[in-house]
């Protein structure tokens, strides 16, 4: 009988255990799970605090408080986040600090499973843009999803469908994240976008699409059908994605960076000069298609063995304008290896440069400015070749005698452009090569860009990528001497 009762009472306990158990895993962290710990200076956070800390499945998460209370609603508001996107992630591989008045949002500088995010906006309730970037960087989503899904209210269909009945207004419907953001177009056509993407989103759910991911997986479709409930004749098509990412203030909603590959751009407020991106819809075809040039780039490194570039390309690159008023086009600050950009165009040729320049002994401009010119400008660079298909149509540009040399008119897009090919016929005609060419300084006797590019064209094509690179790495005299053995040799392709 005694023995009975004591079985029994073993089985309440485990059951409580278990229902204990149950209990916490629904509700997340519980107060007794928070611990007191010290944030210590760092590159990322470079003050102390104080801090509650508690382990969750997808990481830890740290709140700048000692309240409780004030952590339990932290907690809460994060969990609803990840299962509002249905967002599953068991890794543990995330931080996330909530703090008063963030500094700064650098952490994308470092690690993108670092995210810094102001707690009073959670603390009071404002929480749009933090949950758009919870989602967002936490589901490897679509901007749009992440937005559609944070924001509240009730959606504006009737001027919705009034807006998409112009035709004009459809390119709107790409829900890129660069739509979101008043840097690149008017904050009254970034409304429409951000109410478009919330009204899609609402849609999806209804439609059983649940999940962020899933969403983003089925643009295509959901927008269609979304267009047909409108009443709305339209068919949405198009293939350019999103493959950089916004980092936005989770305060304001403005955009800080963009990150490209291990590029982070800081954008803050003043984008780049806007000569050879115009609008929305260049600025759109820009960002899809830059991911790719640096990605060449990056593999062209990778499949010639190139191992000295590799450390570059494990690192986070940062790129501003900051200080760069006084000087007209881009450049590389070596020391911090950071790319000072001033055209948007200009950014493989630059990113080269930081890739390339550890491979250099001897200080040859011919050659430094060439590899960047011939890689970063005219082999992985689509902008570029979108400018010169304009060009060489034009016919009362200077590049028009090259433009009806290679047929230009039967060239149906940029991309069956060899614009190595048109350098060199641009040296090859000495009118067009006198107005076009660009001297690398002031000197006139110095090399042009074309030229420096169209030699290092040479050594690769007539002996290899590896002998470039031997070139590179020899010392400053050395290196006078084979570049002049080399010059009889490339003369001979201009005849
Ligand atoms: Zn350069």
């Amino acid at each position: 009988m005694k023995i009975k009762i004591k079985t029994e009472g073993y089985k309440q306990v485990i059951l409580y255990v278990f229902l204990f158990t149950c209990l916490a895993f629904l509700t997340g962290c519980s107060k007794e799970s928070f611990v007191k710990e010290t944030h210590k200076r760092d590159n990322i956070i470079s003050r102390q605090f104080e801090m509650l800390t508690c382990e969750k499945p997808y990481g830890r998460i740290h709140i700048e408080s000692l309240n409780e209370e004030e952590a339990l609603q932290v907690s809460r508001f994060v969990d609803e986040c990840m299962s509002e996107a249905q967002i599953e992630s068991d890794k543990g591989d995330y931080e996330l600090f909530f703090l008063h008045n963030p500094t700064n949002e650098n952490f994308a500088l470092f690690d993108s499973n670092i995210l810094v995010i102001p707690l009073d906006q959670i603390l009071l309730g404002e929480i749009t843009y933090t949950k758009t970037n919870l989602i967002y960087w936490m589901s490897n989503c679509d901007y749009w999803v992440a937005y559609g899904m944070a924001a509240s209210g009730e959606e504006q269909i009737d001027d919705l469908a009034e807006y998409y009945r112009k035709e004009d207004n459809c390119k709107q419907l790409n829900l890129s994240g660069a739509r979101f953001f008043d840097i690149f177009q008017s904050n009254d056509d970034c409304e429409m976008v951000r109410e478009t993407a919330k009204a899609i989103v609402k849609y999806a759910k209804g439609k059983c699409y649940s999940s962020s991911q899933e969403i983003t997986e089925n643009k295509n479709h959901i927008i269609n059908e979304w267009l047909k409930s409108l009443d709305l004749e339209y068919q949405y098509e198009y293939s350019l994605y999103d493959k950089v990412k916004y980092i936005a203030n989770s305060e304001t909603g403005g955009l800080n960076y963009i990150i490209i590959e291990n590029i982070v751009m800081d954008i803050a407020g003043d984008p780049y000069s806007g000569t050879f991106v115009k609008d929305i819809n260049d600025m759109e075809r820009y960002l899809s298609n830059i991911s790719e040039d640096i990605e060449g780039i990056q593999d062209f490194f990778i499949n010639n063995n190139v191992n000295e570039i590799e450390q570059f390309m494990q690192k986070k690159i940062a790129c501003h304008k900051v200080g760069a008023e006084k000087y007209r086009t881009s450049f590389v600050q070596p020391e911090s290896e950071t790319i000072v950009l001033l055209q948007w165009n200009t950014l493989p040729h630059e990113y080269v440069h930081i890739l390339f320049n550890p491979c250099f002994a001897g200080d040859s401009i011919e050659l430094k400015e060439g590899m960047a010119e011939y890689l970063g400008t005219y082999k992985y660079n689509h902008k570029i070749k979108e400018m010169f298909y304009d060009w060489l149509n034009q016919e009362d540009s200077y590049y028009a005698p090259i433009g009806d040399e290679i047929g230009i008119k039967s060239i149906n897009s940029e991309n069956e452009l060899d614009i190595e090919r048109i350098t060199h016929m641009i040296l090859q005609n000495c009118e067009v090569k006198e107005k076009v060419c660009r001297p690398l300084n002031d000197k006139t006797e110095e090399w042009t860009y074309e030229e420096c590019s169209d030699f290092v064209a040479f050594v690769i094509n007539r002996y290899s990528v590896k002998k470039m690179i031997e070139l590179a790495g020899l010392e400053e005299s050395e290196q006078r001497k084979a570049i002049d053995a080399l010059l009889p040799e490339w003369e001979e392709t201009f005849q």
